[in-house]
């Protein structure tokens, strides 16, 4: 496995807050999504565990028993994670990311390796300018 318990990796989000099967997968249905960090609170078998909010498609809420089962710190207790596969995940948050990424002047979304596109030197991402008439 090549994450560890205590990484924090990110994922795409999809707009109606499902985490994105596969990372690198293209489909134009999902174009909305967000790329949001987690972090790593269990390995079950091919399964990470990752800490995430209620909202989060799939989300279970970290009872005692599943927290006994999964093996996850107790501290979770209460909180809610969600089970995915290695190729959901896209890689682990570090300071590298957010040094080489950009983010959106109109949403804030970071974009890793993004570059500028607009006249002040700034970025406003593709979902941005083509979704909202603005731009
Ligand atoms: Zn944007």
């Amino acid at each position: 496995m090549l994450y560890h318990i205590g990484d924090r990796v990110y994922c795409r989000i999809n707009s109606d807050s499902s985490v994105i099967f596969d990372y690198d997968f293209y489909d134009s249905r999902y174009l909305q999504f967000k790329i949001r960090t987690f972090e790593v609170i269990g390995i079950h078998d091919i399964f990470y565990v990752i800490l995430c909010w209620p909202g989060v498609d799939d989300a279970v809420l970290l009872n005692k028993d599943r927290i006994d089962k999964w093996n996850i710190n107790p501290k979770h207790l209460g909180r809610y994670g969600i089970f995915v596969r290695e190729f959901s995940i896209g890689g682990r948050e570090t300071i590298d990311y957010y040094k080489n990424a950009l983010a959106c002047k109109v949403c804030k979304e970071y974009y890793p390796y993004a570059e500028p596109n607009q006249p002040d030197g700034s970025l406003v991402c593709w979902v941005c300018r083509t979704t909202r008439i603005i731009y």
